[in-house]
């Protein structure tokens, strides 16, 4: 059975909001999540932060029930109470120190009072570790991938339509696939029928380029063989613009 694997989907901006969170208040700070999960791929995705009300210590976090209520009320007022299903994100940051679940995380998760919870632990250097946790049949804790998409920016659009119309990658001229394949046979041949090592080979090559004036790393001796590969460099590049002019 191959086991399937999770991450954790941060969208940029909302990277940016945890980056500033953990930057802004000189503290452990944390809060909630909206999180949407996606069964066919096995992952998980971040669709909004929220900062609740606490009072932050120096090095321990724990989200208080009073200021975890006060959102759920304004959720509610917002009419926004279908949200409050999918609030199974814990977030918080280690400030300058190392974004791993300290004994005291440990147990926030293992008292959970929900069925399963997310973690994510961040910190100033961008370091991210995130787990899952669920408590039903049996608790079971699993570290899970964390990634930012960087690829989902809120101006998708716009950037996406930018750089089609700016940006072109350009091609090789021609298809030199086979001509290496040629020189890589040609080359393995060479050494063989010399019995050189690889070393020698490029020494050999250096030496013969430099007494003609070249600065190379490898090349032939064979100059019979240098022939037919240039002439099929040619044919190539000639097949190629024929190409073009259909
Ligand atoms: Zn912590």
């Amino acid at each position: 059975m191959q086991i399937p694997t999770t991450t954790l989907w941060i969208p940029p901006d909302i990277h940016a909001e945890l980056m500033y969170y953990a930057w802004k208040v000189d503290a452990e700070v944390g809060g909630l999540g909206r999180l949407v999960f996606d069964q066919e791929n096995n992952d998980i995705f971040v669709e909004e932060l929220y900062l609740i009300e606490q009072e932050v210590h120096q090095t321990e976090c724990t989200l208080s029930a009073e200021g975890t209520a006060k959102l759920y009320e304004e959720l509610i007022a917002n009419d926004e109470a279908d949200k409050i299903g999918q609030l199974s994100l814990w977030w918080h940051s280690h400030k300058n120190m190392q974004a791993k679940f300290s004994t005291t995380d440990d147990e926030c998760m293992r008292t959970w009072p929900g069925q399963y919870v997310v973690s994510l632990v961040v910190n100033r250097k961008g370091e991210m570790t995130a787990s899952l946790t669920t408590k039903s049949p049996i608790l079971v804790v699993g570290e899970i991938d964390v990634e930012v998409n960087w690829l989902d920016p809120y101006n998708v659009d716009f950037l996406e339509k930018d750089v089609e119309a700016k940006v072109s990658i350009v091609k090789p001229k021609y298809n030199t696939t086979p001509i290496k394949k040629k020189q890589e046979q040609l080359t393995s041949e060479t050494k063989k029928t010399h019995n050189m090592t690889d070393a020698e080979w490029v020494d050999e090559e250096v030496k013969e380029w430099a007494s003609m004036g070249y600065t190379v790393s490898h090349g032939y001796d064979k100059w019979d063989d240098w022939d037919t590969v240039n002439a099929q460099l040619e044919a190539e590049e000639r097949k190629y613009w024929k190409e073009m002019g259909k």
